[in-house]
């Protein structure tokens, strides 16, 4: 903040999204990698489904992936405690 305490005026912003629309959003279009879960490694624990910032992980085991909305950025993978979730290139489907 400057010293006399004057604030800069900031250019209006724009909302994108209205509220509660998160679901029309299908994130995984923005994916270039991909999580799978190898099954046998896989405990069940939940942290992946914990972690997920998009919700897109059901708890389970082996959890399941929606990738619908999974936007792969891989937090999953960093966490699964046993690494039983490796990110794949996209277009290995
Ligand atoms: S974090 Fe790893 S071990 Fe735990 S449920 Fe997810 S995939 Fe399975
Ligand atoms: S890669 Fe990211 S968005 Fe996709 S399931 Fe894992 S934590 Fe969720």
């Amino acid at each position: 903040m400057s010293s006399s305490g004057a604030r800069k005026k900031l250019p209006p912003g724009a909302v994108i999204l209205k509220p509660g629309s998160t679901e029309q959003t299908e994130t995984g279009s923005w994916r270039s990698l991909k999580p799978v879960i190898d099954e046998k490694k896989c405990t069940g624990c939940g942290i992946c489904w914990l972690y997920c910032p998009d919700m897109a992980i059901s708890e389970g085991k082996p959890p399941k992936i929606d990738y619908k909305y999974c936007k792969g950025c891989g937090i999953c993978a960093n966490e699964c405690p046993v690494k039983a979730i490796i990110m794949v290139p996209e277009e290995e489907k």
